[in-house]
């Protein structure tokens, strides 16, 4: 990796981009195949901190998400200000988006329509899971249009796992995921311990350590430390991306900017820029996810092969969209969130945690809010009607979802926090009136701005959206 040092930053560049998570790599990577002799400059506000630091120190970054803004809302949220972004703290689970999620308004009366399809996405999707070296099943193509061609093969399903894929085998699949089921040189196969915010084996996929070839790439010059606090545009013309490090500003001129700085601070940036079309902010939002824990009779889970063995996908879409949430049900084969069961006798594997995700709908009052201080304000009024209904049904199914399990008791335990996801606060669309970035995610009246990440993603759906977004980035940047 190329460092420099702020006052090294003057340029001139081709390229600037902001941030480094999953919305600024995977751009970067194909952006540079076709323009490798472009000049980059890639501002970072965190620190290089390396896995193994990571792990020592049992954190993500040295700067708690929680310190770069306020929140003003009964639920949380959660990222990695450093370099390498999210992919850093993530899970690692890469389901792609259904064909429907992206047509939520015309098929189903609710939110919006992105302004791309699955089908424009389909050979990223590919690459992303390539590059990530995903672990899958092959007959995911049942469920998702082309897929199923993943690098590695699937993990282990657990022992209910496996009675539900042969009762449902169109809807129940092994998960896919980012933590190889197989090792390769320096990685270890998954060990399934459930911490993969901080993975001590490197099996989950990491930008720092698994995208060298963007990092170490000659034509990237990196700039940690670099706060981003505007973009100086006028007209139709982003001129220069200003930023303050060790208590100095900073004004590096730029002939495109890459705007990758998650779904609050990208936001801000446009915000204090004075950018403000299509009000940057609004909308920001993100699916739900809960938890049950079915207790079985007789029958002992937690022999899977990794941390979320498998997916049940019978409701991630279907015309109950029109009234609640989509939702997704996965077999949490950890004790991340739940423990062991403890009722004597020796019962302790015979129960199955479920995790469910949930569609939620984005509204226009929930936002980042500039207040003019130095940091964003978060304002949300927690999960809508849509997605409490959607979690009701999911609930209300799960006799019927597990019904080839010998169930003893359903118990509901919790909604969590945050599902660390966020989205919708730069959305995509047609329309500049209520969308930040058009169709090719360039900012509608700004035309050398381009914004990468989930804050484009016009609605949530039930799916984890990483890797959606590195293929849309993938195919940002393979194009530009
Ligand atoms: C605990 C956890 C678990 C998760 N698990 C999963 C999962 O299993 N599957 C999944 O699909 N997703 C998961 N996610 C979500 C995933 O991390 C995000 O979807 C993804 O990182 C979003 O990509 P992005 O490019 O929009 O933002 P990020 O990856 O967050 O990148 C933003 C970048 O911008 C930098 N930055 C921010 N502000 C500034 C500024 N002002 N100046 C300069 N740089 C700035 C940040 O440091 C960072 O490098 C998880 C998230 C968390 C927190
Ligand atoms: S389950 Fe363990 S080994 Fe597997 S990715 Fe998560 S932390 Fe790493």
């Amino acid at each position: 990796m190329q460092f420099i040092q702020p006052d090294q930053t003057a340029g001139p560049w081709d390229l600037v981009v902001v941030g480094s998570g999953f919305g600024a790599l995977f751009f970067l990577h194909s952006y540079l195949q076709r323009h490798p002799d472009k000049k980059v400059l890639m501002l970072e506000w965190g620190r290089h901190n390396t896995t193994d630091w990571q792990l020592e120190q049992f954190q993500n970054s040295d700067i708690p998400p929680l310190t770069t803004f306020t929140n003003e809302s009964p639920k949380s949220w959660n990222f990695t200000i450093g370099l390498g972004g999210g992919t850093n703290c993530w899970s690692g689970m890469t389901p792609r988006m259904h064909p429907n999620d992206f047509r939520l308004k015309s098929l189903y009366g609710r939110g919006m329509d992105w302004p791309i399809s699955y089908d424009d996405l389909m050979e990223d999707y590919d690459w992303a899971e390539r590059i990530m070296l995903i672990s899958g099943p092959d007959d995911m193509g049942k469920m998702f249009p082309g897929a199923g061609n993943y690098p590695q093969k699937p993990h282990r399903m657990s022992a209910p796992d496996r009675l539900l894929k042969a009762a449902s085998p169109d809807v129940f699949f092994s998960a896919p995921c980012a933590k190889l089921s197989e090792a390769v040189e320096g990685r270890s196969a998954c060990c399934s311990n459930g911490s993969c915010s901080l993975c001590p084996t490197k099996a989950k996929f990491y930008g720092i350590d698994n995208m060298t070839f963007v990092f170490d790439n000659p034509a990237v010059q990196i700039c940690t430390g670099a706060r981003v606090r505007y973009i100086d545009a006028a007209g139709d013309t982003a001129k220069a991306v200003v930023f303050e490090s060790g208590g100095r500003s900073y004004t590096v001129p730029a002939e495109l900017v890459v705007l990758g700085a998650n779904g609050i601070h990208a936001p801000f940036i446009l915000q204090q820029s004075g950018i403000t079309d299509g009000a940057p902010g609004a909308y920001i939002g993100e699916k739900m996810l809960a938890l049950v824990e079915i207790f079985l009779d007789g029958l002992e889970h937690f022999d899977g092969g990794t941390s979320t063995t498998a997916v049940d996908l019978r409701y991630v879409d279907g015309p109950h969209r029109a009234e609640g949430g989509a939702n997704l049900y996965w077999s949490e084969n950890s004790f991340q969130w739940s423990g062991l069961r403890l009722e004597p006798p020796n019962r302790f594997r015979e129960v199955l945690p479920v995790a469910i995700t949930v569609e939620d709908e984005l509204l226009a009052d929930n936002a980042v809010v500039d207040t003019g201080g130095d940091l964003p304000k978060v304002v949300h009024a927690g999960f809508s009607d849509y997605a409490m209904q959607g979690l009701q049904r999911a609930i209300d199914k799960v006799p019927e979802v597990f019904a080839a399990l010998p169930i003893e008791d359903v118990q509901f335990r919790r909604i969590e926090p945050t599902t660390d996801h966020l989205q919708g606060s730069l959305r995509m669309g047609t329309d500049k009136a209520t969308s930040v970035v058009d169709p090719g995610q360039v900012h509608h009246r700004v035309r050398n701005l381009v914004v990468v990440g989930t804050s484009v993603f016009p609605t949530t759906s039930w799916a984890n959206p990483s890797l959606t977004c590195a293929a849309m980035s993938l195919r940002l940047g393979r194009t530009m």
